[in-house]
């Protein structure tokens, strides 16, 4: 399983969503980072070639903003 995050202005890519640890490793092949606290594994979509036309799906922004509101 694992995130993928809208990459924001300052945001911390490598800290982690789940438990807020920034001890994590990006895997370059995978392009995604894992926590090498919980092992959660989360990516950015800003090389997705739709970030600048972001479709708003209902079911994807509760997955990516669900999460995060707790
Ligand atoms: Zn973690």
């Amino acid at each position: 399983m694992s995130d993928i995050i809208h990459n924001k202005p300052g945001i911390n890519e490598e800290q982690c969503p789940n438990c807020g640890s920034e001890d994590s490793t990006f895997d370059d092949e995978g392009k995604f980072y894992v926590c090498n606290v919980c092992g959660h594994c989360w990516a950015f979509d800003r090389d997705d070639s739709d970030y600048y036309d972001v479709d708003v799906d209902p079911e994807y922004l509760y997955s990516v903003y669900g999460i995060k509101e707790n």
